[in-house]
Order: C-alpha cells, then structure tokens, then sequence
C-alpha cells in the first residue's frame, strides 16, 4: 500500500488521452483537475495493477478508465462532488472497501471511475468510550492485531483478509453475533460522504433514519468514510478446524440441527460446517469451524462435534487474529457465491449436501480447470441473532418479523479457467434453486437472503421484507434526492431495482 501511495505523484503525471472512452476520460480529468490530481491512477501503472489485482474473485477485477485512492473523509468528499458536477451520464463511478464482493460490477466498474478506499484503512482505539474508529478500506486481520494490544476486539470478518467497509452495511457475521448480534448492530456512528459532497454522522441522535438504514442498507445512500464500533473485551478464544470424513454427513446434520436450536443456552460458541471438494487432492471433506469465545477448552455445546471420529484437528487458544487466518480463502480463483436461508430442519441441510455431492460429479465430468473447489458451508442463523438488533438501535434486515430458528446454506464455488464461467455459475445457481424449491415443498423455506453473500442473480434487499423495503427508498430518496447512488453509481444491490 505504502508503494502505490508512494507512486501517486508520478503517476499523476501519465498522458491521460489514451485511457477509456472520451467521456470517462473527461471524468478522469475532472479529477486531476483539482487537489486529488496525485491520487489518481491510470492503467500502465503499477499502482492501478495492484489496486485491480487485490479484488478477491478474478472474475470481479475490472479494469475502469482511472482510479482514485482518497486518504480522507474530505478527499472523498470532493472525488463525489466532482463526478457529480462532471455528469451523471458520463462519469459512472464504483465504490471499493476491501473487493471481497465475488460478483462483477458490486464494487468496481468499465468505462467509469472507481474510488478505491484501500489507503483509509486504520483503527483507532478510544479506551474512554470502549469504542474503535475503523476506516472503511482496513481488512479485519489488521483492526485485530491492532486492538489485541489493548486486549479488546470488535465483532468483525472470520478470515482475515476481508474488507471492512461493504461487510459492516451488509450485515457481518461473526464468532460473536450469538452474543452481540450482527457486526452492523454494534456501530454506533458512521461519517457519511452524500451525493451533495456533505460529510454527516449517522448514530441514535444525528440522522437516527439514516443511522438504521445503513446496517443493511449496503451502497445505497452514500460512502461510508469511518466507522464507531463498540468493543468487546479479549483475553483469547478456544477455536480452530476439525476435519471429517464426507461419511459422517448425517451425525453432522444432527449436531448442527441441535447446536442452533440450543445457541442461546450458551452464545459463547459458533459454528461453521464446511462441505467441501477440492479437484487438487480429489477429498471430499466436512471441516468444522469451531470457535468459542473465551479461553474454555470444549465447552457443552461443541460435545456432537467432539463426539464425531475426525481425521484432523487443530483446537487450540488462540487470538482473534490467530483464528481468522486459519480461515483465509485462497485467492487467484474465479468465484460464485449464492446463499438461501431456511428452517432449521435436517431434511433442508440433508438435500443441500445431496446438491452438493450432485454438483461435484457434474464438475468433473465437465471442468476444464486445472485447479477447482466447491465448497457448501452451513451456518446457524438463530433468532437469537435478531434478538441483539432492538436493544442495538435497529436495522434493516428485516429478521425481526422471523419467530423461528433459521440456517443459512452458502454454495461457494471457485475455478481457475475463464472457460468454466458459465458452468460454475449454472451449478451454484441451480443448486440453490433446487434447494429453494424443496424447501417451499417441505414449508422450510424463507425469504431472508443474506446481502454479503448473495450472487447478482439474487435480490437480497427484497429479502428484508416490504416495510423495510419503502424505509430504505425513502431514506434514500432523502439523503440522496437525484439517487446518484441508484445510477451514477451502478454496482451493489440497488434498492430502486426492487421498489
Ligand atoms: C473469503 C470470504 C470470507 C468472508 N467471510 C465473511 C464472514 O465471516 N462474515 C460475513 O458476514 N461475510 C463474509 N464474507 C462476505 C463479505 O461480508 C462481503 O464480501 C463484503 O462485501 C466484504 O466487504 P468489502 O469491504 O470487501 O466489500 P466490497 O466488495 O469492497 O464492497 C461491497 C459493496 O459495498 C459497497 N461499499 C464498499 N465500501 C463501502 C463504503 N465505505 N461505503 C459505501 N458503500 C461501500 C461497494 O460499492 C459494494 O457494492 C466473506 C467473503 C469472502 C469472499
């Protein structure tokens, strides 16, 4: 990072006359023309390269005309206004925390402009307040190692490289959402870049509607510049992997049907069941993430787990930071997410692996990649969850109107060969409305679809229910009258595609 920073006044300097189309290039130039001229890159620099290459799926590196990295509330500020003033038709932009988002176009643009928030990426810790400001372009492994000095952490991403800004407005799972609920309920401010290039505070008393609508609400109302998140005491956790055999599905299903309907007993534990397939070592395993959050070795709720005859286990005390790199996904890959939500019912989870195993021989059978994985990761969604976000503040995601117990069912494929686009994406969709259709045929299906995993083929803001649906228009409406945020910036989930 310190290299592209370092880069930026020499790459201010490149002719710009060859890079995108003539409009965009005027955008570009828009840019230049004012005090961000140093921040912005074209492509023949290495600076631009990195930028593009540090989105996690390969399928989601686009190539816009320029990019501009701000390393402040007020630099964005004035990169929004200037877009703005240049015109709406011409200078599409896109909006980039860590580039996790494995769909293209969420988070990044062709012929436009992307604002690449990676250079505004520390954590402050305020002891007095027992909050930390996290800016939008950290990833969590860094926020961890930098509160575990001070012996707290935050509720955040559980592998270490993932983005901080698109995560926390999506929503946030984490090993702590049992205790706190989602990362989202735990932000008691956010500074807000608007269409109009003002730079507000969201929290309970400063734009509460604005406050609510952006836990969940995603890229909608404008650009998140700093983050207030409250801390949560660390003095380490007991977590790790524990491996198994494909053969002990259906003791795992029944561990995992008992461990959601138990959660609340002791909200401490999380865990995360991972299917997985991998064409390299042709296994395919079950992996247990396993994480409790204090520093207790197997605790009650882990016994089903523990009980399973495993092949490898790495359980162990470890920090935050320990933990979430033990989880990091490989990069270099092209991926598709897709994600459904449904009853906590073993016969959901049992067809999900069924679809699973289906889908592993249709790739052999037709995969030209030399490397792939299909992994199905199982996770609880308990009420539980929901019952942290009214004493929080409130959000969008609509889960309160749920009395049940839930789990969500998450396809995560990833290839190495462009070929094998339209095959990947045909498998990860058709399994997940396969499983959809099952479940309604069963009574175990349920609208909810989680934001952060959702494929662009889905429509997560939909998902949140319909009185949900007109607040988040509203406040976007309101905070953004000429919805810039719908058109001039085209990528993420738009809540005018659904009203
Ligand atoms: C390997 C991997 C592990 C993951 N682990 C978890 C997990 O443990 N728990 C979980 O809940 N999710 C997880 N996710 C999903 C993750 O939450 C989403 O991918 C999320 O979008 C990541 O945030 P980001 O900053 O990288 O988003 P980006 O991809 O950069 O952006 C996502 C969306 O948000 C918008 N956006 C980004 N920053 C801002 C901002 N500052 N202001 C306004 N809009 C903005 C973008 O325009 C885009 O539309 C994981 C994903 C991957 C690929």
């Amino acid at each position: 990072m310190k290299a592209s920073t370092a880069l930026a006044p020499l790459l201010g300097l490149l002719p710009k006359a060859t890079y995108g189309s003539n409009t965009t290039t005027t955008c570009c130039s828009a840019l230049q023309a004012t005090s961000l001229r140093d921040l912005v890159i074209f492509p023949s620099s290495i600076a631009y390269n990195e930028s593009v290459t540090s989105y996690f799926a390969v399928n989601a590196q686009l190539r816009p005309s320029c990019i501009v990295q701000p390393h402040s509330a007020e630099e964005v500020s004035l990169a929004v206004s200037t877009l703005v003033k240049a015109g709406a038709s011409q200078c599409k932009f896109a909006v980039r925390s860590g580039g996790h988002t494995t769909w293209a176009g969420a988070a990044d643009i062709e012929q436009g402009i992307t604002i690449d928030l990676s250079m505004m990426n520390s954590t402050t810790y305020h002891a007095d307040k027992g909050m930390a400001s996290i800016l939008p372009g950290a990833r969590w492994q860094s926020v961890y190692k930098a509160l575990d000095a001070y012996g707290v952490t935050v509720p955040g991403g559980r592998g270490g490289p993932v983005g901080v800004g698109g995560f926390l407005i999506g929503g946030g799972n984490t090993f702590y959402t049992a205790r706190v609920g989602f990362a989202c309920d735990n932000i008691e401010n956010f500074e807000v870049v608007l269409a109009s290039g003002a730079i507000v505070n969201a929290n309970r008393t400063s734009n509460p509607d604005l406050y609510k609508a952006l836990k969940g609400g995603s890229i909608n109302f404008g650009i998140v510049t700093k983050y207030d998140l409250k801390t949560i005491s660390h003095d380490g956790l007991w977590g790790g992997l524990v491996v198994y055999d494909n053969s002990t599905t259906e003791q795992q299903i029944s561990a995992a049907v008992n461990f959601v309907d138990n959660i609340h007993n002791d909200p401490y534990a999380s865990w995360i069941g991972m299917w997985e397939y991998n064409s390299t070592t042709g296994q395919n395993i079950i992996a247990d993430a396993l994480e409790y959050t204090k520093p207790v070795a197997y605790p009650a709720p882990f016994s089903e787990f523990v009980g399973i005859e495993n092949t490898t286990d790495t359980m162990r005390f470890a920090t935050i930071y320990n933990l979430t790199q033990e989880l990091v996904q490989a990069t270099g890959y092209r991926d598709i997410f897709t994600t459904g939500t449904y009853r906590n019912d073993a016969k959901v989870l049992r067809k999900a692996i069924e679809l699973h195993n289906n889908n592993i021989e249709k790739a052999k059978a037709a995969a030209k990649s030399v490397s792939w994985a299909m992994d199905t990761i199982i996770q609880p969604w308990p009420k539980l969850f929901w019952e942290h976000t009214v004493v929080n503040g409130g959000n969008v995601l609509g889960l309160d109107r749920f009395d049940e117990n839930l789990v969500q069912v998450l396809y995560d494929y990833s290839w190495d060969d462009e070929q094998d686009d339209a095959l990947f994406t045909h498998l990860g969709r058709t399994a997940l409305n396969e499983l959809d259709e099952y479940a309604k045929s069963i009574g175990s299906d349920n609208e909810y679809i989680y934001l952060n995993y959702a494929d662009k083929s889905q429509s997560p803001l939909k998902g949140y229910g319909e009185e949900n649906v007109q607040f988040i228009s509203r406040v976007a409406k309101q905070y953004d009258p000429h919805g810039i945020f719908q058109t001039q910036v085209p990528g993420g989930f738009k809540i005018s595609e659904v009203v």
